[in-house]
């Protein structure tokens, strides 16, 4: 299972109703961020998530939206004394911001910050991986995969008795060998096991003109989160976004299971933005949600849930 929490959703600059990007991935424990505007610690305290559990941050670029809450967090896990080290993703520049972040003021964090720039990349952690892919916006910018690792295929009771295993101790040596030896046989874990299990697959693309990258890297994704500041071409001009079609558009392509519109414009409304953009998707065929500040989708293997924190509390 992973857990999907939209910190904020708008884009360029904060509302009443919406603040600008982050997003929390909640994963066995772990909170995975990708980017951190301004207020993530105070969106963090609101949806009841510690940044103790915060070991590593994902920047997509370095425009302001995207990066400017980093501070604040640091300064909260120091307060609260934390000794075990932060991880910090992102494209070139990132050392150039973590170095100049640290020579302001009297910043002096008590734990150590790695810094990791990146171009296209997978980083293998545990169970999951996080790719990083190049997008268009004008400046270096990142787009990430979150995926979960495959998982092998449940034991098959009728294939354990064919091969004569009953005993958990002999599973758990099967399953970490890959094979056993029993009455001279050779006995394999796919023998005894269904079907690979896919792990789950979420793309952000950041911010970005429509691009191939993002349909490259989204290829069946469980979830992709792409960003539609605009509704149509006319409002977006000449600068380095996409429109809610694009987004669909891509999102078709890639085959997506879902697509969650993210990074709208302050210039449009919630209920004006929502009516057009799922109306346009409709129209395409693309099964897609336009999450508000404070949306949980839930993503388990073939299905997925969209919730809201605020109305849970109510
Ligand atoms: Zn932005
Ligand atoms: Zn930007």
């Amino acid at each position: 299972m992973l857990e999907v929490f939209f910190l904020g959703t708008g884009g360029i600059m904060p509302t009443r109703e919406r603040n600008v990007p982050s997003i929390a991935l909640r994963y066995r424990g772990e909170i995975v961020l990708f980017d951190a505007g301004e207020c993530t610690m105070r969106q963090m305290n609101t949806a009841k998530l510690s940044p103790m559990r915060v070991d590593k941050i994902f920047i997509t670029h370095f425009h302001g939206d995207h990066y400017l809450g980093i501070p604040a967090l640091i300064q909260t896990m120091n307060l609260w004394n934390r000794e075990k080290p932060l991880h910090i993703f992102g494209p070139k520049y990132t050392f150039q911001f973590v170095q100049n972040l640290l020579n302001s003021g009297f910043f002096r964090p008590g734990f150590d910050i790695h810094v990791h720039e990146l171009g296209e990349t997978r980083l293998k952690f545990g169970d999951y991986e996080v790719w990083s892919f190049k997008v268009e916006h004008g400046i270096p910018a990142l787009g990430y995969v979150f995926k979960e690792k495959d998982r092998r295929g449940k034991f098959l009771k009728e294939k354990l008795v064919e091969y004569g295993l009953s005993e958990g101790p002999i599973l758990g040596k099967l399953e970490k060998e890959g094979q056993i030896e029993r009455n001279g046989r050779i006995i394999r874990l796919e023998d005894v096991t269904g079907p690979r299990r896919k792990g789950l697959k979420v793309v952000y693309t950041g911010d970005t003109k429509p691009c191939e990258r993002v349909r490259l890297f989204a290829e069946r994704a469980d979830l992709l989160i792409h960003e539609a500041t605009y509704l149509n071409p006319k409002d977006r001009g000449e600068s380095y976004h996409s429109t809610v079609e694009e987004a669909c558009e891509t999102a078709k392509r890639a085959k997506v299971k879902l697509l969650a519109l993210f990074h709208r414009a302050f210039r449009y409304s919630y209920r004006e933005y929502v009516e057009e953009a799922l109306q346009i998707c409709e129209g395409l065929g693309v099964n897609a949600v336009v999450p508000k500040d404070f949306d949980v989708i839930t993503l388990k293997s073939g299905t997925w849930e969209l919730k809201s924190i605020l109305e849970e509390k109510q």
